[in-house]
């Protein structure tokens, strides 16, 4: 694979910034990267383990003669962080994110943005529960989806460009626009992650099962919803916090299915519960027809971090 950026800065250095560094070096395609994060304690660790080639303590420093600037924070700090490096952009340089939610993560950053650099926001569909610089692993974006959001009248030389990198960090690559986008993520992300949360939280609030009695027999299901329940909560608060429109239309439509399957058990409709359930299990199989997961037991989860 060829270098497809000279320098790369990222900003943040968690798991998905130290999951891009250790990608695109598996593939050489960048020509340097330069990594900076908010905190001395993350970026003595970054520098320690070398998940970039430089590790720099401001964002003006890391931003410096970058072609690729790659913003790796939380959405709600998505703006501040552009604000600050905003003047240090070399122009002709591409701006991204990897954002979990689009809409407000542009409108938060555009504003600031020169124009003289190319914007393109951009989301991996890929994670963890894990954080932090040392949570990251090259594999992490094979073969699963990387959405571009790109902005109108984007450059289509710097799109393809992009494209580019994720495909060589092993991504598929889809074109969607922000509004889409986070629809379809408040069905596949978003609302799901409320969900566990709140499965979590119910368990944890009942009086009758003990919490040794969840832990140990957690493998029925609810191991997984503990799982996605440990992800990290400053992420989640801003997801939420910036995909409030799409994350609450898809609550809405889950509450009246959740009654309707309530009033199905209490009434004895075995039918409609049998109906249900066998148009969700077509879903599950498309999913792993995709490729998108295993069939395994546990999920194929077993082994990863
Ligand atoms: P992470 O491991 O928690 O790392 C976050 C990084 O952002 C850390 O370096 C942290 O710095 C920095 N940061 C936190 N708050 C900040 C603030 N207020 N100002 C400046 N920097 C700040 O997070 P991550 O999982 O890599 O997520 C990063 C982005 O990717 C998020 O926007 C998230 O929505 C998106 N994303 C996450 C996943 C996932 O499953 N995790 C998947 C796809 C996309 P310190 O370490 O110094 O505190």
């Amino acid at each position: 694979m060829s270098v497809t950026y000279d320098r790369v800065a990222l900003i943040g250095l968690g798991l998905i910034a130290g999951s891009m560094a250790l990608a695109m070096r598996r593939a050489g395609l960048a020509g340097e990267i330069v990594g900076t994060a908010r905190s001395a304690e993350t970026r003595t660790i970054a520098a320690e383990i070398g998940l970039c080639d430089r590790v720099v303590d401001t964002v003006a420093e890391a931003v410096a003669n970058a072609d690729l600037v790659v913003l790796c924070v939380p959405v709600g700090a998505m703006g501040a962080v552009a604000a600050e490096m905003a003047p240090h952009l070399a122009p002709g340089a591409t701006v991204t994110d990897v954002g979990s939610v689009k809409a407000g993560v542009i409108a938060a950053v555009a504003p600031h943005l020169p124009d003289t650099v190319h914007f393109i926001p951009a989301h991996p569909l890929a994670g963890t529960e894990h954080s932090g610089p040392r949570s990251g692993f090259a594999e992490l974006f094979d073969n699963r989806w990387c959405l571009l959001v790109p902005v109108e009248g984007t450059d289509d030389a710097a799109l393809g460009r992009l494209r580019a990198l994720w495909q060589g960090m092993g991504a598929n690559v889809d074109v969607m626009d922000a509004e889409h986008h986070d629809l379809v993520l408040a069905v596949t992300s978003h609302a799901p992650h409320l969900i566990a949360y709140t499965m979590v939280g119910v368990a944890d609030d009942l009086g009758r099962v003990t919490d040794s009695e969840v832990i140990k027999y957690s493998a029925a299901g609810f191991r997984d919803f503990t799982r996605i329940a440990a992800s990290d909560p400053t992420m989640w608060r801003d997801v939420f916090l910036n995909n409030r429109d799409a994350t609450l239309e898809i609550l809405g439509r889950f509450t009246e299915e959740l009654f309707a399957l309530q009033r199905a058990i209490r009434k004895g409709d075995g039918d409609h519960l049998f109906d249900y359930f066998t148009r969700t299990r077509a879903i599950r199989r498309g999913i792993i027809e995709a490729g998108q997961d295993t069939s395994a037991a546990d999920f194929g989860r077993g082994g990863k971090p």
